[in-house]
């Protein structure tokens, strides 16, 4: 009888006891896939008997024969699903992922190969906007790329600009968000600020004019000097934290990846503390992932 409880921690030797082969990973997915309970998509009918294979469902009206894979991030993969399986765990529970080099040279995979299932892996790691920030939060925007990385340019051939959200706790930083802008205008601030943080925060920002219409909309918005960065601290610890990932393993990205990048840095960084339950979490997002609007961070 398989093993139905949810994979927990970070540990590979317990990784590798649970997912030995392919047919525990596909075991694995359909739990996840129909957790829910059984639902025909092509008929609705809610009965099912096995399929093709044995972790396939069919459809006892239409005999529709499902896949746990089809219709997810799984779908279509040029590699066995236990590789996958193992990309998810690395990149999930590693502190710094892994770039598509690395996972290339471990799982013997052509880098490209990696590189494209990577960017699936990314777009599930995009924030679902579910939880915004409603304490007090920090706000302030940084270039990445360039011959100078000033600040308040605009995205401008390689340079890119990212707007920064870090929720201030008692103690520590709490979660953080950030997104790829091209100006620092009220309109693109105000579009990053209603996606992550509440009406009701405690919002800080420098004295730059764009924030300044949008004290209307959020009420608790308030300018300080900046001070060089001393009113920021805790904000500027992790602009150069963004810098030096990018730059320790992702030597080039490109303007058109670079939302996935911070997305996916921002996903680990905002369940450091849930490590347990990261893989699990991934996966599930992977099985559940749909091209929803309301869940794709546009920009
Ligand atoms: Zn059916």
């Amino acid at each position: 009888m398989a093993n139905k409880e949810v994979f927990k921690g970070v540990n590979s030797i317990k990784f590798n006891q649970r997912f030995k082969d392919d047919n525990d990973c596909l075991i694995y997915l359909s739990y996840i896939k129909w957790d829910g309970g059984y639902e025909c998509k092509r008929c609705g009918n809610e009965k099912f008997s096995s399929g093709k294979k044995p972790h396939n469902r069919r459809c006892t009206k239409c005999n529709y024969d499902e896949s746990p894979t089809v219709g997810t991030l799984f779908e279509k993969l040029k590699f066995p699903v236990l590789i996958a399986f193992h990309i998810v765990f690395k990149i999930s529970t590693k502190k710094k992922g892994m770039s598509s080099l690395e996972l290339s040279r471990e799982f013997e995979l052509r880098q490209k190969t990696c590189w494209s299932f990577k960017e699936k892996i990314q777009q599930a790691m995009s924030s679902s906007l579910k939880h915004p920030i409603d304490g007090t939060v920090h706000v302030d925007e940084f270039m990445i790329g360039g011959p100078e990385e000033g600040k308040r340019g605009r995205s401008k051939g390689d340079k890119k600009l990212i707007v920064l959200a870090v929720e201030i706790l008692d103690d520590g930083v709490g979660r953080a968000y950030a997104e790829m802008i091209e100006h620092a205008s009220a309109r693109e601030l105000g579009a990053f600020l209603r996606k992550h943080v509440s009406k009701k925060a405690t919002i800080i920002t420098d004295e730059w004019r764009g924030y300044s219409p949008l004290k209307k909309e959020f009420p608790n918005l308030k300018q300080v000097p900046s001070k060089s960065g001393k009113n920021f601290k805790d904000l500027h610890i992790h602009i150069m934290n963004i810098k030096g990932w990018l730059r320790g393993i992702h030597h080039h990205c490109s303007k058109e990846r670079m939302q996935n990048y911070l997305d996916e840095y921002h996903f680990r960084y905002n369940r450091r503390s849930n490590m347990d339950t990261i893989f699990n979490l991934l996966l599930k997002r992977m099985v559940n992932y749909s091209k929803n609007p309301e869940l794709t961070v546009a920009t």
